[in-house]
């Protein structure tokens, strides 16, 4: 498994063979949890424990700055403020670091701040605040006195085995991941505390090897738990939303007219023509368009009445196409309405 690609696999083994446990404690309060868009999980039940006590848990995640945003980090920024409504003691990684570590494009960290500077904005317009966030390239001496701790423990045989590889870059961008991960358990922070990240499947070996760390490392922790959601595919099929495919994705800075068009172009379940789907019904299970929807349709009852309906033949492609863009309008249009004041706040977060 290759958690830098951006094409996607088959996840399965990580049920299978990765030990990986599927969901199985219900909604908690969120349509991801409804809507099985969160499939696994390890050692959820520390957390679930927390939040029923009242009691604190480190919510922990990290995004790669990338050049743009889109509807598949709004996924995972949703549920990072989830669990910080949830209670969480909040580490957002903005992990620039692994941005130069993994991309050849850049010559310096510094070429990434126009980057770091577009997605602070959009994390702050989403409700977070400064004190949730650090810069990996930025941040306590600690965490980087940490960093060196892990790599101490880890062999180039333990780190080829989870990742297939050993590369120079990944392996240092891997190493503050760990760190990411774990630091908020160490004295100088929050000390020992059950830690939940939520990550897409593709992202497991960072949290096996991490949670392998958390038990080789001289402290006293809890081993990190994890909680799996699906990745959002991209329009197209067998690809991953990715910035570095513009085409494929919906972007947290895209036009209205844009995200009409980008949806009248995804792929659909829908039939060769009109009289067929009318007849055999579509098939929302493999169609980009009611992906979105599930992901994004505020009311359970709208997105379970389109599967039917579809199935039926009684809801076409094109009136489908008309009200996912219109959802993803209105989603997107919210937060654009929000982000001159989450720059300012990016701004100075950054001086
Ligand atoms: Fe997809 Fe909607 Fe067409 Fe069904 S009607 S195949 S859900 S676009």
């Amino acid at each position: 498994m290759d958690p830098w690609s951006s094409e996607t696999g088959d996840y399965s083994k990580v049920f299978s063979e990765f030990g990986v446990k599927k969901y199985s404690s219900g909604d908690i309060g969120h349509r991801f949890f409804r809507r099985k868009i969160v499939v696994g999980e390890r050692d959820f039940h520390l957390i679930l424990e927390k939040i029923k006590a009242g009691k604190k848990f480190v919510n922990v995640t990290g995004v790669t700055p990338s050049g743009r945003n889109h509807l598949g980090h709004y996924g995972i920024m949703e549920m990072f403020k989830f669990f910080k409504d949830k209670g969480g003691k909040n580490y957002f990684a903005v992990a620039d670091i692994e941005a130069f570590s993994t991309k050849q494009k850049f010559s310096k960290i510094e070429e990434l701040k126009e980057m770091t500077l577009n997605n602070l904005a959009n994390y702050f317009a989403m409700g977070l605040e400064k004190k949730d966030v650090y810069l990996q390239s930025d941040y306590q001496s600690r965490y980087y006195s940490f960093g060196y701790e892990i790599g101490r423990r880890i062999t180039e045989n333990m780190f080829k085995s989870v990742y297939g590889s050993m590369d120079s870059g990944k392996f240092s961008s891997a190493l503050l991941q760990f760190a990411d991960i774990l630091h908020p358990q160490l004295s100088e922070f929050e000390g020992k505390m059950p830690s939940i990240t939520c990550i897409s499947l593709d992202q497991d070996p960072h949290a096996r090897l991490s949670r392998d760390m958390a038990v080789r490392l001289p402290y006293d922790f809890y081993t990190p738990s994890f909680l799996y959601i699906k990745h959002l595919g991209g329009l197209r099929q067998g690809k991953k939303m990715s910035s570095s495919e513009p085409e494929t994705g919906i972007f947290l800075d895209d036009s209205d007219l844009e995200i009409e068009k980008k949806i009248a172009k995804a792929v659909t379940g829908g039939k060769q023509s009109l009289e067929e789907q009318k007849r055999e019904g579509g098939e929302p299970e493999i169609c980009k368009v009611f992906e979105l929807l599930t992901w994004f349709e505020e009311k359970d009852k709208e997105v379970e009445r389109i599967r039917n309906d579809c199935k039926k033949g009684k809801w076409l492609c094109g009136e489908c196409k008309k009200h996912c863009s219109d959802v993803i309008k209105k989603l997107v249009g919210g937060h654009r309405k929000r982000i001159p004041s989450a720059r300012k706040k990016a701004e100075k977060f950054l001086s």
